[in-house]
């Protein structure tokens, strides 16, 4: 089956998604980071990026919040251009915890590997496996390098958030060290970690986010600037694991009820990527339990209902004009 989408239809249905979610309570701030706690729990976006590179956005898309955990689909598309698909599988793995995202029980009840880039300990070990090696000014510069091409402009780190991570992530540095303990880390545990927290504090906008997401909807190629970041093979790669782990233990039910591979950030984004089609960040920093944003998945989720489609249905997309 195939079905025509236009932009109008596009547009009108990321308008009403705002329009319907934006007064709705629930949900708090990330606590623990200090900093996120204090961030305006009012903000609330949405971007949309289509094939074309044309932005839909609607509400604080300009407001530079922390990318937090949904850095950690850049990164882990960096390790896939760096060392290859079958290199990511074999030493970090591809499966769901079903667990929380900064879970160390996690890690006890795992073999060989950490299980996904997508979660606190499969991240520093992603960021451990950055090359070159042994060199963590070089590895910052190909993570912030990699961020850039992927969404066409360069995010800058929010010091504050940065000292405020650093100061309080007690919890990783448990992670980064039973990592070490098990032989599940690659390079200086403690500059993973290092690495790992700058990524999490990079201040971007949804604008940003929904363009690095059309650059994965889009087999690699950045529709903005039109450069292909990565190659097209690795996309299904990404949004497997996006499918799989990108609401830690709420994943399952997210992508039943919705049908849209996303990644969430305890900043309150989250990208969302639907092959071919778009490419959208939605931001709201009050989360649930599982720290993933109430007003944004709401968001997400009307969009994909008022367009009707799904990633898994048997039906081919198209877009045309209005
Ligand atoms: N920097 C956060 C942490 O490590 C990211 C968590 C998230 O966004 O899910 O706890």
């Amino acid at each position: 089956m195939s079905t025509k989408l236009t932009y109008c239809q596009i547009e009108s249905a990321v308008h009403e998604a705002y329009e319907s979610c934006k007064s709705m309570k629930g949900g708090q701030n990330a606590h623990y980071i200090p900093y996120l706690a204090n961030v305006d729990s009012d903000l609330f976006g949405i971007s949309l990026c289509l094939p074309d590179g044309h932005v839909v956005s609607v509400g604080d898309t300009d407001y530079v919040l922390g990318i937090e955990s949904v850095s950690k689909v850049h990164t882990a598309i960096l390790v896939l251009r760096q060392l290859g698909a079958r290199a990511l599988l074999e030493k970090i793995g591809a499966d769901a915890t079903g667990l929380p995202f900064n879970s160390i029980f996690a890690i006890l009840l795992e073999n060989e590997r950490p299980s996904t880039p997508l979660v606190n300990a499969g991240a520093i070990t992603a960021c451990s496996l950055v090359q070159p090696s042994g060199d963590e000014e070089a590895k910052w510069q190909a993570i912030l390098g990699n961020m850039t091409e992927l969404m066409g402009s360069t995010p800058r780190v929010i010091d504050e958030l940065y000292a405020s991570e650093s100061e309080t992530n007690f919890n990783n540095r448990s992670i980064a060290w039973l990592l070490k303990e098990y032989d599940r880390i690659y390079d200086d545990p403690m500059e993973a970690l290092d690495l790992y927290t700058r990524q999490c504090s990079l201040g971007v906008t949804a604008e940003q986010l929904a363009i690095s997401g059309a650059t994965i909807a889009t087999d690699g190629k950045n529709p903005v600037t039109g450069t292909q970041v990565f190659d097209a093979s690795l996309a299904p790669k990404i949004i497997s694991l996006m499918t799989a782990v990108g609401f830690y233990q709420r994943t399952g039910d997210w992508i039943y009820e919705t049908g849209l591979p996303a990644k969430t950030g305890v900043g309150g984004a989250v990208m969302g990527v639907m092959p071919g089609l778009f490419g959208v960040c939605a931001f709201a920093p009050p989360l649930d339990e599982a720290g993933n944003s109430v007003k944004a998945q709401a968001a997400l989720h009307s969009i994909m209902s008022t367009l009707g489609i799904n990633v898994f249905s048997n039906t081919k997309y198209e877009i045309a004009g209005c």
